[in-house]
């Protein structure tokens, strides 16, 4: 089955066509580290986390990269608020960040690079457009990107280019469409900006926001790449400047795919933090709310629609994963053991086709999520009528187990909270006593045996083992 996605850059769904077949590179623009992201910023990572998940679901082996903005305006403008120096201010938000992305149980990234390890990818990028003479220095010494030079500038946010003002610069990092004009690459140091700066050819700075995504990306995923991700906030001017100046260097494509998510709203306006507005996922704990429940809240809605933060929802979203729990437990209560009857398989195949064929369609997680409430509606049924079979229970839980491979909210908490089955705990003395005994061929027998009731074993230092759901 083809995985489609609705691609900014044309406005238009596109079949996934990766550049290496079966692999996936992907960069997601990541935080600025200068406080506690809110559930905002976690939405966009979420649904990046949706995306990734859905490539590994459909077989694709992912290369992921999510850079740390720990230099930019924000970032320098409250270390010296806080009176920190600015690598310890932003190291407390990354430790936090990393934090909030294992309590919402976000797959890890294969590469997080930071904008202060990069500064001399920086420099060679700024100094092969200077050579160009793409880019220029300024009477304020500030390195400028001249968006003249580059034709294509616009064609990711579709700026109307008649109302360019070429040659008119603007050193900051965020701009408004009307304010399109060259933006700065380099930015030459200042007072403001105390004892944070680097030597460059032209002179002590520091650099823009745009070229740090532009020199980490291709530094781990290349000159041209699959997806690109953020969100919609982010289209312009950043990704609108990230393009130019990549395109600009390699002189040719820079990315396949363009994915932007819609913003998470609270009473109708977007949650930031300049409106106010915002919970962060801290707060969020605090008030008694689990990860598991935010997560699901934040993935309820297709990508590209806004979605309003309600505590109703979190509300819901608890009962809905109260009744999944109570509902994989009586599957569990079942004994399941062997295999499902061919009918019972058509059902749960069916199932499993639907959630597939939903988030193949642009991750229209709408689709998906109709399929897996559909299979738990239709599975209760069964057990309640005491149709269902042990077999056809532990296909059910297998399928389940599938879904949560995207979903990523069914088995946490809970898993870590269900007792394991008495014939699980035999199971791993039996092996352990194998082993012991150096017979092999039983151990793999019992490593089977608990693979088959869905635990996988792992062995530890020391001649222990641990157990955990697969
Ligand atoms: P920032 O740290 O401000 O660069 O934002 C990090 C990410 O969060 C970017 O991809 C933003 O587009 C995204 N973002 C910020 N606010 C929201 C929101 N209310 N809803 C969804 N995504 C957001
Ligand atoms: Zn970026």
């Amino acid at each position: 089955m083809n995985l489609t996605f609705f691609n900014t850059m044309d406005r238009k769904r596109e079949e996934f066509q990766p550049l290496v077949p079966g692999r996936a590179g992907m960069y997601t623009c990541g935080p600025t580290v200068y406080n506690y992201a809110h559930i905002g910023n976690f939405r966009a990572y979420m649904f990046e986390d949706l995306l990734r998940r859905t490539l590994e679901f459909f077989g694709y082996r992912v290369t992921q990269v999510m850079n740390l903005t720990d230099v930019d305006d924000k970032t320098i403008r409250d270390s010296q608020r806080a009176g920190i120096p600015l690598k310890e201010f932003t190291a407390k938000y990354i430790k936090a960040f990393f934090e909030d992305l294992k309590t919402l149980n976000i797959e890890p990234a294969e590469h997080y690079p930071a904008a202060t390890e990069h500064i001399p990818e920086m420099i060679e990028l700024i100094r092969k457009l200077m050579e160009r003479g793409i880019a220029y220095q300024a009477e304020d010494r500030s390195v400028y990107f001249s968006i003249d030079r580059f034709p294509d500038y616009g064609k990711l946010a579709r700026i109307d280019r008649s109302n360019q003002l070429s040659g008119v610069r603007i050193r900051n990092d965020e701009y408004a469409k009307d304010a399109v004009a060259d933006f700065a690459l380099w930015k030459a140091w200042d007072e403001a900006d105390g004892a944070v700066g680097w030597d460059s050819p032209w002179g002590r700075g520091r650099p823009g926001w745009h070229i740090e995504c532009s020199a980490m990306s291709m530094k781990y995923l290349g000159d041209a790449f699959d997806l690109h991700t953020g969100g919609i906030d982010n289209m312009f001017p950043h990704h609108e400047d990230e393009i130019a100046q990549s395109e600009s260097v390699t002189g040719k494509k820079w990315v396949n795919y363009w994915l932007h998510c819609d913003h998470l709203m609270v009473n109708g306006e977007k949650m930031s933090k300049s409106l106010g507005n915002f919970f962060t996922l801290r707060d969020l704990l605090e008030k008694g709310y689990r990860g598991r429940e935010i997560r699901l809240v934040l993935l309820s809605a297709h990508y590209r629609k806004k979605l309003n933060f309600t505590f109703e929802a979190l509300d819901q979203a608890r009962e809905t994963l109260r009744r999944f729990d109570d509902f994989r437990r009586r599957l569990q209560e079942l004994g399941p053991e062997g295999s499902a009857t061919a009918g019972e398989q058509a059902l749960l195949d069916k199932f499993r086709a639907e959630f597939a064929d939903g988030l193949a369609d642009d991750l229209n997680i709408s689709a998906a999520l109709a399929a897996f409430h559909e299979a738990q509606r239709m599975l209760n049924k069964h057990m309640e009528s005491g149709e269902l079979t042990r077999g056809g229970a532990a296909a059910a839980l297998v399928l389940f187990r599938d879904f949560d491979r995207v979903l990523g909210y069914l088995e946490m908490d809970a898993a870590a909270e269900a007792p394991v089955p008495p014939e699980v705990t035999e199971l791993v003395a039996a092996r352990q006593a194998a082993r012991r005994a150096k017979n092999y061929a039983e151990a793999d027998r019992c490593r089977d045996a608990l693979k088959a009731l869905g635990y996988v074993v792992e062995d530890i230092p020391g001649g222990g083992c641990r157990v955990k759901l697969r």
